[in-house]
């Protein structure tokens, strides 16, 4: 046999592991939630698949069942180590290599998992002290993969002057707001545009009342006080990166933060050379998790297999900027 990470792992074993955080308090009937239910086998030709059925409403279900490995034929050790590669941050050519998958197979695969981590993840809300701040990302259309790559920070200057260099989903530079708590998470949105009745409703809905806002000087946060928060910016075009308004001799008035936050999205999007507008947004969500949980490789596994088979909090549509074509 040949020596193979894949032929290494224990399907039966990966299979108990899911079985221990689906069925965490017990196997309930996924039909009817009844708690009645009873072991009724394995999934043909599956032995590690257990399959129940419920004594109330008669139905049969197996741990697949409404997962997001249900319909696929691949041994739930790959799905689990494409898992794993992906927390690793690597580009889905170096995981269909590693898996010997077909790259097809591998992006499909891996769709379907940053989907779930997207959907399934808790959100903070953020309060204290928050910085904003957008950026605009070079990005093209599916199959137009040399047009794209990192995360780039329109100058200053152009931007101030109006709309011509300012990135839209339109001219192919979609925006990212981003939202980062001092000391704490953050949370990233891709937008059609960051016009402020755009930018309003992801704000408020994750960043709690009172909170005290950091911005730069561009007019899209000039309502953040009318919404019911603290502002204080910092003017870029003056040259002032951070200023000490309170005298206390430290320089609190700044974006730095989420400068940082964005530096190491720029980091994390590179080895993905080519992530088109449309997927974009799942590879952010998908950053966005990774960074709150604040763990990684072997410690970040456990996090995103609990995500994968959490149940799902939000749409992706919300992740989605719409519409997404022909703007
Ligand atoms: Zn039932």
């Amino acid at each position: 046999m040949e020596l193979n990470i894949v032929n290494l792992l224990d399907e039966g074993k990966c299979w108990e592991h899911l079985r221990s955080i689906r069925w965490s308090e017990g196997v309930y009937c996924l039909y009817c939630s009844s708690k009645s239910v009873v072991k009724n086998g394995h999934v043909k030709d599956h032995p590690d698949v257990c399959q129940y059925k419920c004594t109330d409403c008669k139905k049969r279900f197996n741990d697949k069942t409404d997962t997001v490995f249900s319909g696929s034929h691949q041994l739930l050790k790959v799905w689990l180590l494409l898992l794993y590669f992906m927390g690793l941050n690597l580009s889905n050519k170096q995981i269909a290599q590693e898996l010997n998958l077909l790259l097809k197979t591998c992006q499909e695969m891996s769709k379907r998992l940053r989907t779930q981590v997207c959907c399934n993840q808790e959100e903070p809300i953020l309060d204290e002290e928050v910085e904003i701040d957008e950026v605009y990302v070079v990005a093209g259309h599916k199959g137009q993969a040399e047009k794209v790559q990192a995360a780039e920070r329109q100058p200053r200057r152009r931007r101030l002057k109006g709309a011509r260099g300012r990135g839209t989903l339109a001219n192919e530079k979609p925006p990212i707001l981003g939202m980062i708590k001092r000391g704490g998470e953050l949370i990233m949105r891709v937008l059609p545009n960051v016009q402020q009745k755009t930018i309003k409703p992801v704000i408020t809905q994750y960043i709690a009342p009172n909170t005290l806002i950091y911005t730069d000087e561009y007019n899209i946060y000039d309502r953040l006080e009318q919404w019911g928060y603290e502002h204080k910016m910092v003017c870029h075009s003056k040259g002032e990166y951070a200023r000490d308004e309170d005298g206390d001799g430290f320089c609190e008035v700044h974006v730095n933060t989420q400068e940082g936050a964005w530096s190491l999205l720029r980091s994390w999007l590179r080895p993905h050379r080519g992530v088109s507008q449309e997927h974009l947004p799942k590879y952010v969500g998908f950053f966005q998790f990774v960074h709150n949980v604040r763990k990684r490789g072997k410690q970040l596994l456990p996090e995103l297999f609990e995500t994968v088979l959490a149940p799902k909090k939000r749409n992706l549509d919300d992740f989605q900027p719409s519409p997404l074509f022909g703007v």
